[in-house]
């Protein structure tokens, strides 16, 4: 019989997870079965707990439930405790274990599929949210010659940076007159179709700019575009997460270029 695994979110029905975690299972021959748990604001734990009662051995988090995840996990790992969110929930009898694979995603997509090298890069990271703690200690971990976080509150961006060492942080007026190899935006500005206020300077020449929202082109990457930089939306770090995601639950590697290959042609 197949083991259980599946995403839980609010609302989850647009989630592409179920169909990447298929093509994952098929390529590398492993017997699971991958739904999709659309649980209410104050239900998550609830529903944790009765997936698991039935034998489910694994869930992927996503909106609004990342903190959450985290605060219900006995037990989770380095990079999940300094993120204070978990996107994957490995399920037992005994405990629930909590990981997070949203930065090393993104690190990947970066390296991986955009050939982006990091190290000694200038980086800037726009937001301060469950996403940008996720993977701004992955981001440290690569070598950048410079981090900084500018989100709109920014006593969050300072907070958020104060956990890491070396890291700057400001508000988006701080960024006048400043250059980046890589922009990273990972606010959810996009989502109601916003922008946030941004020098159209801050591109260097070469620079990558990355938008972890993935579906359309948000304006933040017409933006980017405009300005000269490269872009990216974020389909690559979904994939390459999901891709870490099963490799924790199964200790199996799937190959990502494939699926991702496959999404873009959709
Ligand atoms: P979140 O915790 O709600 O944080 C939202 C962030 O966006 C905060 O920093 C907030 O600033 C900022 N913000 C919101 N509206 C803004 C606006 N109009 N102008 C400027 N800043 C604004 O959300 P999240 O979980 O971090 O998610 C952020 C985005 O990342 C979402 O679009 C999500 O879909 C995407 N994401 C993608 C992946 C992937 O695999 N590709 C993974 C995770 C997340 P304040 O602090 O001032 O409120």
């Amino acid at each position: 019989m197949a083991d259980r695994y599946g995403v839980i979110g609010h609302p989850v029905a647009h989630s592409k997870s179920p169909w990447i975690h298929a093509q994952f299972a098929r390529a590398t021959g492993e017997a699971i079965e991958y739904g999709a748990i659309d649980a209410p604001p104050d239900g998550f734990a609830s529903e944790v707990e009765r997936f698991r009662a039935a034998g489910g051995r694994g869930l992927n988090v996503t909106l609004p439930f990342k903190r959450e995840a985290f605060e219900l996990c006995a037990q989770a790992t380095p990079r999940a405790r300094d993120a204070q969110a978990v996107n994957t929930l490995v399920l037992d009898r005994e405990r629930i274990f909590g990981d997070n694979t949203d930065g090393v995603g993104l690190v990947r997509d970066l390296a991986g599929n955009l050939g982006f090298d990091a190290a000694g890069a200038r980086i800037l990271l726009l937001g301060a949210g469950g996403a940008a703690q996720g993977v701004l200690g992955p981001l440290a971990q690569a070598g950048p010659a410079v981090l900084v976080i500018a989100n709109r509150t920014p006593a969050r961006a300072e907070a958020l940076a104060a956990r890491v060492p070396g890291t700057g942080a400001c508000g988006f007026a701080g960024l006048a007159g400043r250059e980046f190899d890589l922009v990273v935006n990972a606010t959810s500005a996009g989502l109601g179709g916003e922008l946030p206020p941004l020098p159209r300077t801050l591109f260097a020449r070469g620079a990558l700019a990355y938008d972890m929202m993935y579906g359309r082109e948000t304006e933040f990457l017409a933006m980017a575009r405009a300005a000269g930089a490269r872009t990216s939306d974020g389909l690559g770090m979904l994939v390459e997460q999901a891709a870490e995601s099963f490799f924790v639950w199964r200790g199996v590697r799937p190959a990502t270029a494939p699926v991702l290959a496959a999404l873009r042609a959709a």
